[in-house]
């Protein structure tokens, strides 16, 4: 596996300390040695050290210090330190439901370069794959390659990131597929695979809003209703890599739907955008000529932002229904809170795009059922990607993984 700029002169050390100092950079930067020293914990020589070697790569910029600065300060001046954020950069590949997307993301995860294309269920692994070599080659033609620090790949579903194999992904009809492995011998670049949510929660506490969080959990609600958690900075993965499987926490014991899990009354059935269109064409029925039925016979948008134009508009069921819904997220919300304690919920997906019909339930809920006064203290905020949130995660985990948290296990000789 290709390395970066860790060049030959690797140990467990150096790295662990490279790893204290690029990861301060994109922190606090722009930062002084002094302060990198105080926030890293390491000595005032492995910071000048190895901030010269990185100024060397191209890393890191280095402003000029101020003819202010330089006359008042006794010894070397403090100038302030940056990520040269185009310096190298990664691609992002999200596996959606109904679309693969790929971007060029720099080190500061800003999206440079992104391209879409379509897929169905009935395409093969094989077939999806080689459009999305396709469109990575796109996204990142005239790109100099020695740049790339490695791909980052969001599957929906159970993804197994040891292996990088998309264990089960329903939506798409995959299993076993090797995907990390099929791309990493296409491109020649290391290639990293987690599940889709659980990098968005990953791009949030390392780019978005979750960067002062500890405890931070993602939640994404469109077709499935999925969670991502992040602790001190990483994944929280549970023991086989399975933790986030909100959507199928039972809310209704009896009558509920039958779930694509097999299971009945998950909240996936009552919360997801399939759910919410169920129930908004049963109102619509109820009462031809409302303004609900309106919006989906003539509306603009997809059929869901229909449905939150209708509720804008003041269709009375409509609101109630959303309502409604928002608070069975609110109790879900309010079951994690009193699990994980998180500091900071990040929102994705429908109750970003309706956050202004369905955030205050939700915030209701979650105060109502939680213990305590653990609702009062979580933070609730909508994601900050938008409809990158996928790529962005994408290439989060493989910035972590190739760049930020790069092993260097082994001295390498000379
Ligand atoms: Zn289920």
């Amino acid at each position: 596996m290709r390395r970066l700029f860790l060049g030959s002169r690797g140990s467990v050390i150096r790295s662990h300390n490279l790893r204290a100092i690029l990861l301060a950079l994109l922190r606090y930067e722009p930062v002084s040695r002094v302060r990198l020293a105080q926030v890293t914990q390491l000595s005032n020589t492995t910071i000048t050290n190895l901030i010269a070697e990185l100024l060397e790569q191209g890393v890191v910029v280095e402003d000029a210090p101020s003819e202010l600065n330089g006359r008042r300060g006794v010894g070397r001046p403090q100038t302030a330190l940056r990520l040269s954020p185009d310096s190298r950069y990664t691609v992002g590949i999200h596996f959606d439901v109904d679309q693969v997307r790929a971007a060029v993301v720099n080190l500061r995860g800003q999206a440079l370069r992104s391209g879409t294309h379509p897929h169905s269920f009935d395409q093969t692994p094989e077939t999806v794959l080689t459009k999305t070599a396709a469109l990575v080659e796109q996204v990142t033609t005239g790109l100099d390659d020695r740049r790339c620090v490695g791909l980052g790949v969001g599957v929906s579903g159970l993804a197994d990131p040891s292996t990088g194999v998309n264990v089960f992904a329903p939506n798409l009809g995959w299993r076993g597929v090797p995907v990390a492995e099929w791309f990493a011998r296409r491109f020649g670049f290391p290639v990293c695979l987690d599940n889709n949510v659980r990098v968005m929660a990953l791009a949030e506490t390392l780019f978005g809003a979750g960067r002062d969080a500890h405890t931070l959990a993602f939640v994404y609600a469109r077709i499935g209703v999925g969670a991502g958690f992040a602790v001190n900075g990483q994944i929280y993965r549970g023991s086989g890599a399975g933790a986030g499987e909100i959507g199928h926490t039972t809310l209704l014991p009896d009558g509920g739907d039958t779930c694509r899990c097999g299971n009945t009354g998950c909240l996936e059935t009552l919360v997801s955008e399939p759910a919410i269109l169920r129930l908004a064409n049963r109102i619509a029925a109820d009462h031809p000529g409302g303004l609900l039925a309106q919006a989906l016979e003539a509306g603009q948008g997809s059929p869901i932002e229909r449905v939150f134009a209708a509720a804008r508009a003041g269709d009375a069921p409509t609101r109630a229904m959303l309502v409604e819904r928002a608070r069975y997220m609110g109790i879900a919300l309010a079951n994690l809170v009193n699990i994980l304690n998180p500091d900071l919920i990040v929102l994705g997906g429908l109750f970003d795009q309706g956050q202004d019909l369905l955030l205050p339930s939700v915030r209701q809920t979650i105060r109502e059922r939680s213990f305590a006064h653990l609702g009062e203290r979580v933070e609730l905020r909508t994601a900050t990607f938008g409809v990158l949130a996928g790529v962005v995660g994408a290439a989060a985990l493989a910035l972590d993984t190739f760049f930020y948290r790069q092993e260097q296990t082994e001295p390498q000789p000379g």
